[in-house]
Parts: structure tokens; sequence; C-alpha cells
């Protein structure tokens, strides 16, 4: 729920004159919607509450062809949301509720196991227990159906190394990547340190993305920039959920990493040209457009 103001209310103000949007949104969920629009066949496992948002939620899902029948309904909390602020000169000041998000449990990850051990790629992030992550890591590592985390939000702790060592492939951005190595990821050089000291805590490879730069990449077949596409950015909000969705599609379709990243590096820069999260999450033949293959 977002709110456009003059400025952002300070405690105890109350400042008339916003205008009010809905917008659906979330990491899994976002990445979930890119995936399916870029082609994959996306099963969400997801918790909602039985509100309007979660009605809302489901709908969304159902039109982008989601197989939502791993979406609970949770029976006690709330879907989760956002309280978005956003000033006129572009500051914003954001509250989330997790409500359902949190009580994902490994218990509905096990329910869907048989939709995880037959995936081609299972993708995940950090607004869900991390412990369900864990689980699904688990069980994924053990079918042997590769595993993308996309480490966002950033973790206020160390990710655990058995985590990192069912990792296929981590997806930071310089901040999270920063976060996670204690090195300041700020060009190429410093990404391959980084990404070395990741590589070395048992993770496959890594991707850290640069915004318009592109995608820094290290894995078995060494390291490399996949540069990104000059597009005429309007709002980077869920660029990089844009960029896991698609990349799991180019990966789970066989494509070799360096491709897979400029699949995903296109689909994210289309994102970015639009405005809202969900809503910018480009489709298949737009990706392949700009890539020259439409
Ligand atoms: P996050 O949104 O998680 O902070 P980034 O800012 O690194 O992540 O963006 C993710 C990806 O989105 C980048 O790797 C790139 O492919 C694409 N992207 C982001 N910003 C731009 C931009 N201004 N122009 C083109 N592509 C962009």
């Amino acid at each position: 729920m977002i709110i456009r103001l003059e400025r952002i209310p300070r405690p105890g103000e109350t400042i008339l004159g916003g205008r009010f949007v809905t917008a659906p949104g979330g990491k899994g969920a976002n990445q979930a919607v890119a995936a399916a629009r870029a082609g994959g066949r996306v099963v969400f496992v997801a918790r909602v509450g039985r509100d309007m948002f979660g009605d809302r939620a489901v709908a969304g899902f159902v039109k982008d062809r989601i197989d939502v029948s791993h979406v609970v309904r949770d029976g006690t909390a709330a879907s989760g949301v956002a309280l978005i602020f956003v000033a006129k000169d572009g500051e914003n000041s954001i509250a989330v509720a997790s409500g359902a998000n949190a009580n994902l449990s490994p218990s509905d990850v096990k329910r869907a196991s048989s939709a995880i051990a037959g995936a081609d790629a299972l993708v995940m992030q950090l607004e869900t227990p991390l412990a369900t992550v864990q689980a699904a890591a688990g069980m994924a590592s053990k079918a042997e159906v590769p595993v993308l985390l996309n480490p966002a939000p950033a973790p206020a702790r160390p990710l655990p190394r058995r985590l990192l060592r069912e990792v296929s492939i981590l997806t930071p951005n310089e901040t999270e990547a920063e976060l996670l190595t204690g090195i300041k990821v700020s060009d190429r050089a410093s990404a391959s340190k980084a990404a070395t000291k990741l590589r070395a805590l048992g993770v496959g490879a890594v991707i850290i993305t640069l915004g318009r730069r592109g995608a820094f990449v290290a894995g078995e077949a060494g390291e490399r920039m996949v540069p990104g596409f000059k597009v005429k950015a309007v709002d980077t909000t869920a660029a990089g959920d844009v960029f896991n969705g698609a990349l799991a599609v180019a990966l789970g379709e066989g494509r070799a990493l360096a491709d897979a990243v400029r699949f995903a590096n296109a689909a994210a820069a289309i994102s970015v040209t639009r405005l809202g999260a969900q809503p910018s999450a480009p489709r298949r033949q737009e990706i392949d457009r700009l890539l020259g293959k439409g």
C-alpha cells in the first residue's frame, strides 16, 4: 500500500493530500510472476492470509498461469503487507508486516516435495523463515535439483555453511554481497574477491548483480562480466526479482550460465523501464525481442 505525498510524515505528524495506490509485491511473488512471464512453468510455494489481499494475490498468480496448489491460506495470520510512503523528492519509508510469510513452514515445503523434486530449479529468497529455506534446499539438493538462492533482504546473521553448500547459484546485489562477505563491492575486481570468498564457503556459482552495469558471474567455467542492456530507467523496484525469475527459466531451459545471465539482464532491463514491481515483469516475447531473437 503506497501513499505518494509531499514529504514523509514525522512521528506524531499527520499530512493530508496524499495519493494512494496498491500494487502486488513481495520478493517471492515477484520472482514467481517474472519466471512465469519469461516462459517458465511455475509452482509457487507460499502462504497468504484469508483476507482480501490473499484473494487478490492468488487471483493474480492464476492469471499468470502459476500453479497455486501450494499457496497455503493461513487461518490465523494476515497476508504480508508493506506500507510505503514515497515523498516528492523520491525518498521513501517502508514498514513491512510479514504476516503469513513468517508462517511458511518446513511442513509446507514437505507437502510440495514432489513438485520440488521434479523441478528444473528451486528458486528462493529470504522473506520467508530461514528454517523453511533450509528445508527446501535440503530437499532439492537431495533430488539433484539446482538451488538458486537470492540472499535478499540481506540476512542479519551469516548464512549457515550447510545451506551455502546446498546452493548451486547465489545471486546477491552489491549491498548483499558486501554484507555476506565484508568486502565492499563496487567494480569487477571487488566483485571477484567477494565471489571467491562465497565460493570458498561452498556455493556453486555466484552472480553479483551490478545494477545497470549488468552482472558479475563466477562459476566453474571461470569469471566474467555480463554487461547490462542500455535502457531508460524509470523505476528499478524489483529489478533483482525479475532478474532471478528470468534466470531460473533460462537455466531450466539448459542455457549455459553466462547465456542465462544475459537473458536475465534483458528481462530486468525491460522491467526498469516501467513503473511498479509485478506489473513491470516482461513477457517472453519482449525479452526475446531485446535479445534480438524475437
Ligand atoms: P536489486 O534490484 O536487487 O538491487 P540490481 O540493482 O543489481 O539489483 O539490479 C538487478 C539487475 O537488473 C541488474 O543485474 C541488471 O540486469 C538489471 N538492471 C538494474 N538496473 C538497471 C538499469 N538502470 N538499466 C538496465 N538494467 C538494469
